[in-house]
């Protein structure tokens, strides 16, 4: 299976995309975690990426398009992959369908999560993400079992940067703007498909999992 996940920020991107690694063993490639680790490895790539992250902007299309055509191009994506925040515009998304065309591994599908604004700005105002291995909890909905602490690793868990208030606010006004073009970008390849993203992760997932059966993305992960 090769989908790029869409949908705004908090709709459930990342955390979804973490269990079809889990469960279905389909490699999974984020660009906000590449650029969060850059950044705490204070790489170039991160310091070159850290004002925009922090801001809560996106990134240059060229520099994002650069990072994502390197690792597209990994063997380890052979066998599918789930793309979780690229592409972000349009011009990133012309990037990624030449990568994909060059490797003859077209897009099964664009899969949008569709999200109410209030719940968008609860899920990413009670969102915490281990300082040291990145995964994600939520004070109302994903609790750790220890207050504070990382289940798997114990690390502490902190909010982001970009999930205060006011930078939650531009990053919305952000993807809204980007949204739509892109949105319209993959309607016409007639390679969108729009699913409800409300309700608890397990929810969507199984929403998406028929998804995935019904055209058949499941099988052809499994053969190649
Ligand atoms: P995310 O974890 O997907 O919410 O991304 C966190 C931040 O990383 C975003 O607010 C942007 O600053 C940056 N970012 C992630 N993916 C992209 C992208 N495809 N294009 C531009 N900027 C991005």
């Amino acid at each position: 299976m090769r989908i790029v996940l869409l949908g705004p920020p908090g709709a459930g991107k990342g955390s979804l995309a973490s269990l079809y690694d889990a469960r279905l063993h389909i490699a999974h490639l984020s660009t906000g975690e590449i650029f969060r680790r850059e950044m705490a490895r204070r790489s170039l790539l991160g310091r070159r990426v850290q004002r925009y992250v922090t801001s809560g902007r996106l990134v240059p299309d060229r520099l994002v398009v650069e990072v994502m055509t390197a690792r597209l191009d990994s063997r380890t994506l052979r066998k599918g992959f789930v793309l979780d925040g690229f592409p972000r515009t349009q011009g990133q998304a012309d990037g990624c369908d030449r990568v994909l065309r060059r490797q003859g591994t077209p897009l099964d599908g664009a899969v949008y999560l569709r999200c109410p604004p209030l719940l968008l700005i609860r899920r990413l105002s009670g969102r915490r993400v281990c300082a040291r291995c990145g995964a994600n909890y939520n004070v109302r909905t994903m609790r750790p079992k220890r207050a504070g602490r990382c289940d798997r690793c114990d690390g502490s868990l902190t909010v982001r940067k970009d999930d205060q208030p006011e930078t939650i606010s531009r990053r919305l006004a952000v993807d809204r703007k980007a949204a739509a073009p892109l949105l319209a970008y993959y309607r016409r390849k007639r390679l969108l498909f729009q699913v409800d993203g409300a309700g608890s992760l397990e929810t969507v997932y199984g929403r998406t999992l028929k998804l995935f059966r019904r055209n058949g993305w499941l099988t052809s992960a499994r053969r190649s």
